[in-house]
């Protein structure tokens, strides 16, 4: 799809990139497929979806990712990591630690909800972006453990930082794609700047 206007990326690794892809054409932005660096090019936004982040970094360092992503986020292009993304993202991962794009000074854990709690569902609030409750599903989410300095909390659920933001870079350790509502996707697409 597109309708005139520069696409959202959307990483197609692995994981449910289709579900965000769906989200985007409800939104009526369009978006492209990226798979590799040169993938990036024409983007003004990417999503990095959920899935297993270890399989996703494989990835990234077969096709030459990481350092394109890091280029993409240096010229100001708003990027979206969810749950494995928001992993890839992180400054510091633990649990265990392995190779990051250190992109959002945080510190995130790996399904750090326990094995007892493979997934649920769970209202949280987003007051700075939605006035209603955010309906937030995860799946062997991640934990965020520490927020830096630059970084802004946009959501909590359960008590923890679950939607965070640091100028370009947004992350969620929940799956926004899986629901209906379209609050975070609007979001983001209102981080794209005219032009770019
Ligand atoms: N547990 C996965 C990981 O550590 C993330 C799960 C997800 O993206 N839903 O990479």
């Amino acid at each position: 799809m597109n309708n005139g206007r520069k696409p959202v990326g959307i990483l197609a690794v692995q994981g449910d990139f289709e579900l965000h892809a769906k989200m985007l054409e409800r939104l009526g932005a369009a978006w492209k497929l990226v798979k590799r660096p040169a993938d990036l090019s024409g983007a003004a936004a990417l999503i990095m979806p959920g899935g297993e982040s270890t399989t996703m970094l494989k990835f990234f360092q077969e096709e030459g990712l990481g350092p394109a992503v890091k280029d993409f986020a240096a010229q100001g292009k708003p990027i979206f990591g969810t749950c494995a993304g928001a992993i890839l993202l992180a400054r510091e991962v633990l649990n265990p630690p392995q190779d990051h794009l250190g992109l959002l000074d945080i510190t995130i854990e790996r399904n750090a909800y326990g094995r007892q709690i493979d997934s649920s569902v769970e209202r949280g609030e987003c007051p700075e972006i939605s006035s209603k409750p955010v309906e937030m599903v995860f799946i062997r989410a991640p934990i965020i453990r520490r927020v830096g300095e630059g970084v802004r909390v946009l959501g909590r659920a359960g008590g923890l930082p679950v939607l965070v933001e640091q100028g370009n870079i947004l992350a969620a350790t929940f799956h926004p794609e899986l629901t209906k509502d379209e609050t975070i996707h609007r979001y983001f697409i209102g981080k794209i700047a005219d032009g770019k």
